[in-house]
């Protein structure tokens, strides 16, 4: 075990602060990770807080994992020490149900084992801890190969925001010739902008914000609707065969599943800490509508995406922040106010512990 300083929530209503927290030995299969930055994403701050219940504290957040390998197990097959790799929200898995030999190791039938809040060795601190740290240890079949060159801190938002809205849009086959709509400019909804415009779809944004309409367009939305106007929102009626919801507050679903074509999805990635208002049935039955939900991907497609992106040049629009102000970002977060995913780099905790 070594110490690895860290921020953590002590409690729901306690803010983060520093925190060392125990890191295995690397084992054989085990990769030893220096973590350079950190995404921010919207479920640590649900998390942190307890807004869906089940925080174990003291709760260190991060999913959006990127850094450079600094040992790796003797049976580590697929990283060698001095490469870049990502951690994105699971680091374990069964590894034998129906879905780890799909490799769709998030729907794993035993429970998967997330990057933070899930179950570790009492050694290790009872629950694992995430990527608000200096570095990290995890299995190599959750290690991710990062291609990109240049800024690594706008790739990290990949690991979790990327993936995301990958999924969904891949499961539902985006692309040419399909109109997709996206809910939500946050972390979330710009990479789904971003990666729907890539796949060939044409693509919309709604937004609650209309300062967000010029950067809507430069991400690569074709459209940009203000989702409070009733107006603009009649012009839409219809027109999707894809809608992915990632809006992260309780609203009403009927006034986007009527945008929805015959046979459309409404696809929620979206995770509020309370329910949304039910759905009119009728909005469903009448053109034989879905409303579907979608969480992260699997480590394969969490790869493929990884290298789309690498190989199109694509990344997150980011705004990088020092440890210590995370918990400003978080009100920041609250407020729709990031452009448009916080990452945390990593040098400004080694730094604080340093002059600890
Ligand atoms: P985020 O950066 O805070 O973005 C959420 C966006 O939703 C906001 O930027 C805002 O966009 C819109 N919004 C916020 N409050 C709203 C309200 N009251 N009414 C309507 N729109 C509102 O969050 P994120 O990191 O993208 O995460 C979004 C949600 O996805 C969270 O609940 C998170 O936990 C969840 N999540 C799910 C998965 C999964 O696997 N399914 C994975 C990661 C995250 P506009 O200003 O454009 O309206
Ligand atoms: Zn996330």
């Amino acid at each position: 075990m070594t110490q690895s300083p860290a921020y953590a929530a002590q409690a729901a209503d306690k803010p983060l602060a520093f925190h060392a927290i125990p890191r295995r030995a690397p084992g054989p299969r085990d990769v030893a990770i220096d973590i350079s930055h950190c995404g921010v994403c919207h479920s640590d701050l649900h998390t942190a807080r307890s807004e869906w219940g089940g925080t174990l504290y003291p709760c260190v957040p991060g999913h959006e994992i990127v850094g450079t390998v600094t040992a790796v197990g003797k049976d580590v097959k697929k990283f060698k020490v001095g490469e870049t790799v990502g951690v994105g929200c699971l680091v374990g898995s069964c590894g034998h149900c129906s879905a780890c030999a799909e490799g769709l190791e998030n729907y794993c039938e035993n429970g998967f084992v997330g990057t933070y809040n899930g179950p570790a060795t009492a050694a290790e601190g009872g629950h694992t801890f995430g990527g608000y740290s200096t570095h990290i240890v995890v299995d190599e079949g959750f290690v991710l190969n990062i291609r990109h060159k240049g800024n690594l801190a706008a790739v990290a938002p990949l690991l979790c925001a990327g993936i995301t809205t990958y999924s969904p849009l891949k499961h539902w086959k985006a692309g040419p010739g399909k109109t997709v709509g996206i809910v939500g400019l946050g972390g979330l909804g710009h990479m789904g902008v971003k990666l729907a415009h890539a796949l060939g779809a044409r693509v919309a944004l709604f937004t609650t914000s209309p300062g967000k309409e010029a950067d809507a367009k430069r991400l690569g939305a074709d459209d940009v609707i203000i989702s409070k106007d009733a107006k603009q929102m009649a012009k839409q009626a219809n027109r999707f065969d894809l809608i992915v919801n990632t809006v992260a507050a309780p609203h009403n679903l009927d006034v986007f599943l009527n945008l929805l074509k015959r046979d459309g999805t409404m696809c929620l990635v979206g995770a509020p800490a309370t329910p949304h208002p039910s759905t009119q049935v009728f909005n469903l039955i009448f053109k034989r509508r879905a409303l579907a939900g979608s969480l992260i991907g699997g480590i394969p497609e969490t790869q493929e995406m990884l290298d789309f992106c690498a190989e199109r040049g694509i990344v997150s629009d980011i705004e990088t922040i020092a440890m210590r102000d995370i918990n400003t970002a978080y009100e920041r977060m609250l407020k729709s106010d990031v452009k448009y995913r916080f990452v945390i780099d990593m040098q400004t905790l080694k730094d604080e512990a340093k002059a600890a």
